[in-house]
Order: structure tokens, then C-alpha cells, then sequence
């Protein structure tokens, strides 16, 4: 198959060409995660003819990924996603170089990563990793495609582009407020495959950098999927932004990880039958006052984040449980990072206990 023929459809559009198409065969990007953004993301820039392409995810599929992790298949579940991408991603274009590594971006390997490339799809679902993501693509000078899902609503930016905004001029710090993330509020494939699609397309226009393409520089796309009701708002840069406003060796890289596959999953029968954990309800105050698991021990999430942590002894074992499951993971990971190293979740939160104890 030659080279011209595979992507005939693209080079007879003016604003790519030849002169597009060599652009986008030199380019190189890296995507942070390879989940719902990250799919559909790959699958087009792949596709397109990016040079080179690196996949960067320390987790493994698991069926629930299916129903929007398009590129992995029923016969890789287990496997780790950075690689079952990259096998996918070969058989559609074996013309480019795909590289994957199944590891978690941090603050120590990020700058090393980001300098390798052009541009950074961010495919991340937190903000320990969006701002990690922003602080090493400032520090290192390149343009970063932000997405976000949440039920049915989607979020686009081009950041740290031409001297537009970076994602902490619009989100200084990580909110107190604990944000739900798609595990607990449900999301749709469809809507993750907008969004991730769009982000190569955003890619693809800074690298063609045709006079009539307009990336989203210094502008938020949002869309309410349930109505298409879409908004453009214009973001200003904010001089006195954290970390846009500081000169680059200045700024320092921060992560905490957010995994979530870290901790151990563990059921409600399983829960009951250890009799010598310690068991810890993280809702908030009015939900455990409305019924909670008997020998339970309050301690909400809210209080965690605002840097309020227990000592726990660190040799106790710890099962963690909220309504669905969602929160107390993320106050897993909190505890652990605290030295409180054997914690598990109880999966599916109260309910399931409720659930389980009525059947
Ligand atoms: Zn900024």
C-alpha cells in the first residue's frame, strides 16, 4: 500500500495537501492514558499518519473498559493497555512508529517524556494528573489537548499554546469539593469517543497550522450531550496564574497518584467475614448518621482532603467503603499515601452491603 493512496482522502483537502501530510508524518505526540479519551484519540491520529506515537498507561483492561475503550478487544482483558493499544494501533497503520509504555506519568519521568514530543493528549480522568500534565507541558513548552467527560457532558481546550492559557489559569488548584469521577456517576462511550476524537483533530490543526484552522487556544468547548446545547467561552490567561506566570525553571512537578488499581477490591461477604479489620465509612456526616455498617468508624472524605488524617496504626488492616465505591477509593489512596499500606475497597459501596445482606 503506498504511503499516498493510505491517506488520499486527507491530501486532497487544500488546507492539508502534501505539504500537511509531510507535517503530520514528522509530528510526534504522546497520550497520557489510554482509556475512554485516549481510544478514540489514538485510533485518529494513528490513522491520520502521525510519525511517531507514544502510549503511556500503567493499568490493565478490565472488562468495564469495553463499552468505551475502543480500542481493546474481549481477549485482552488483563493486559496492559499501553500495550493491547499499541498491538491494535499496528495492525491499522504499521507505516508509523508506535511506542508504549505501561508505566504512571509522575512527576519524576514527566519532563523526560513530554521533551520527546511534539504535543500532549491529556486522556486522564483526575486532576493530580491534569496538572501534572500542565505544569510539565509549561516547564517544557509544549501544547497540551485537554478533554474531560462527566455523564454527558464534555470539556475541550488546546492549553499552553501560542501564548494562550494553561489549565490553571481556569483551575488554579484541585477543588476542595469532592468531584465524582466516571466510575460513580456512569458514563456513555459515545460521549468519551466525542471528545477523544475531537482532541486529535485539535492535534492534527496546531500540527497542518493551515491560516483557516483554529484550535482551541485561549477557548473552552463544552457540550451537554443530552441536548447538544454547546458553548465556545473565550478563557483569559491569568497573569498572576501559579504556574504560567512563573519563569520555567521555577516551577516545580507535583503528583499524587490517584490510582485507583492499586488497592485491592474486596466484596461485602468478604467484608463481614473479616472480623479483624478495621472498617471506615467515608461519607459525609448525614449519610452516616442515615444508617451505616455496624463497628463501622466515621471518617468522611471531606475531611481527609482538607489534610485532616488520622493516625491509623500502619500494620492494621483497613477496608474502606462510601455509597458506591468511588469515594472511598480515592480515600484509599489518601490513607496509603500516609503509610497505611494494607487497605482494601469495598466494592460497590453501602449499597452492595444493603444489597447483599438483603437477598
Ligand atoms: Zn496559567
Amino acid at each position: 500500500m503506498s504511503t499516498n493512496n493510505r491517506y488520499k482522502r486527507q491530501i486532497i483537502l487544500p488546507e492539508i495537501g502534501q505539504n500537511g501530510q509531510g507535517k503530520i508524518s514528522r509530528a510526534s505526540i504522546l497520550c497520557v492514558g489510554a482509556g475512554g479519551l485516549g481510544c478514540p484519540a489514538l485510533l485518529y491520529l494513528t490513522a491520520a499518519g502521525i510519525g511517531r506515537i507514544s502510549i503511556i498507561d500503567f493499568d490493565t483492561v478490565d472488562e468495564t473498559n469495553l463499552q468505551r475503550q475502543v480500542l481493546f478487544t474481549g481477549d485482552q482483558l488483563g493486559k496492559s493497555k499501553a500495550e493491547a493499544a499499541k498491538e491494535r494501533l499496528n495492525a491499522l497503520n504499521p507505516e508509523i512508529e508506535i511506542h508504549a509504555y505501561a508505566e504512571e506519568l509522575t512527576d519524576k519521568n514527566a519532563e523526560n517524556f513530554f521533551k520527546q514530543h511534539d504535543i500532549i493528549i491529556d486522556g486522564t480522568d483526575n486532576f493530580s494528573s491534569k496538572f501534572l500534565i500542565n505544569d510539565t507541558a509549561i516547564k517544557t513548552g509544549k501544547p497540551f489537548i485537554y478533554g474531560s467527560i462527566l455523564g454527558f457532558d464534555g470539556q475541550l481546550a488546546v492549553f499552553n499554546h501560542d501564548g494562550g492559557p494553561c489549565y490553571r489559569c481556569l483551575f488554579p488548584e484541585a477543588p476542595k469539593a469532592h468531584i465524582p469521577n466516571c466510575a460513580e456517576t456512569g458514563v456513555i462511550g459515545a460521549v468519551a469517543g466525542i471528545i477523544g476524537t475531537s482532541q486529535a483533530m485539535e492535534a492534527l490543526k496546531i500540527i497542518v497550522d493551515h491560516k483557516s484552522f483554529k484550535p482551541l487556544t485561549g477557548k473552552l468547548w463544552t457540550i451537554d450531550m443530552r441536548s447538544m446545547e454547546n458553548q465556545l467561552l473565550s478563557l483569559p490567561k491569568d497573569k498572576d496564574c501559579p504556574v504560567c506566570s512563573k519563569q520555567k525553571d521555577e516551577i516545580m512537578l507535583q503528583y499524587t497518584s490517584p490510582v485507583c488499581g492499586f488497592i485491592p477490591e474486596i466484596s461485602p461477604a468478604q467484608t463481614a467475614a473479616r472480623k479483624n479489620a478495621r472498617l471506615i465509612d467515608v461519607r459525609e456526616i448525614d449519610e452516616w448518621n442515615a444508617g451505616h455498617i455496624e463497628g463501622a468508624q466515621h471518617i468522611a472524605l471531606s475531611t481527609l482532603m482538607q489534610g485532616n488524617i488520622p493516625s491509623l496504626p500502619a500494620e492494621d488492616e483497613i477496608i474502606l467503603y462510601c455509597l458506591k465505591g468511588g469515594r472511598s477509593l480515592q480515600a484509599a489512596q489518601i490513607l496509603k499515601n500516609h503509610g497505611n499500606l494494607n487497605i482494601s475497597n469495598m466494592t460497590g459501596g453501602y449499597e452492595a452491603w444493603l444489597a447483599a445482606r438483603h437477598v
